[in-house]
């Protein structure tokens, strides 16, 4: 058994210089599968391009992220699209797809309509979508409610017990990364009363790295450290964080 990190960004620019040894310590780490998800039309080419050249470990996700929502959003997800269908059988997800209102307000309408044509885009294809939400958890869920058939993961989850109840009362997951280590997160006040079985683990790197490299860039091979902080919460020992977590994530994405 091994880890999955389950949301990195590795195929960003804050990796260009040594992705190959990022992807190394994630091995050393027992880090054995990486999940990527995508930004927008711009990410997309460097993403697949890194996961062609590690096959059976890294996954590429295909998406628009909420955040690069503008008024050319249909365009540009129509080229997104294109290169999904050219490469179908590679994509694990639809993701990261939601609703962010901390950057930009003015953009709902727009994030709220890519935002259904992406889980109805998912719901074609048979894939789990990657959600991103922040500070949008109401707007978000009421899009989510008129789907109870759609899979997946509401990423970097850092909500409330309610939430989260919400969340895995209708099958999806939560992602859990690196704000779960934060002293002033919450999250130990949280985690300890969610499903466990609908608990993944990511790191989001290269943002939000856990605590001893918190404001450092982040990697996939921190993945334990949030295993540890799960195994100390719950307490529960380290394997069977790691087994349980990846159990998790095999049911939610369909690679195996
Ligand atoms: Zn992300």
């Amino acid at each position: 058994m091994s880890w999955i990190d389950t949301h990195t960004h590795i195929y960003l620019p804050e990796f260009t210089d040594d992705v190959e040894s990022v992807i190394g310590r994630a091995l050393k780490a027992n880090v054995q599968k990486m999940y990527l998800p995508n930004v927008d039309q711009n990410t997309l080419e460097d993403m697949l391009r890194l996961c062609q050249r590690h096959p059976n470990k890294l996954y590429p996700m295909a998406g628009l992220h909420p955040c690069s929502v503008k008024s050319n959003w249909e365009e540009e997800l129509n080229h997104i699209q294109s290169v999904y269908e050219a490469n179908k059988s590679s994509f694990i997800a639809v993701g990261e797809i939601g609703i962010d209102l901390f950057w930009d307000k003015s953009t709902l309408p727009l994030q709220e309509a890519a935002f259904h044509r992406q889980i109805e885009w998912a719901l074609t294809e048979d894939l789990p979508i990657v959600i991103h939400v922040r500070d949008a958890f109401d707007e978000t869920f009421a899009v989510v409610e008129q789907y109870p058939e759609v899979k997946g993961v509401f990423h970097c989850f850092t909500g409330t017990v309610e939430q989260a109840k919400w969340i895995t009362s209708r099958g999806m997951y939560l992602g859990i990364g690196g704000v779960s280590t934060f002293k002033n997160g919450g999250m130990d006040k949280v985690l300890p009363h969610v499903d466990k079985s609908r608990v993944i683990v990511e790191t989001d790197a290269p943002y939000l790295a856990p605590v001893p490299y918190r404001g450092k860039r982040n990697e996939p091979a921190y993945i334990p450290i949030i295993g540890q902080r799960l195994s100390d919460l719950w307490e529960m020992d380290l394997k069977d964080i790691m087994s349980l977590t990846t159990t998790n994530a095999q049911n939610l994405f369909r690679h195996g």
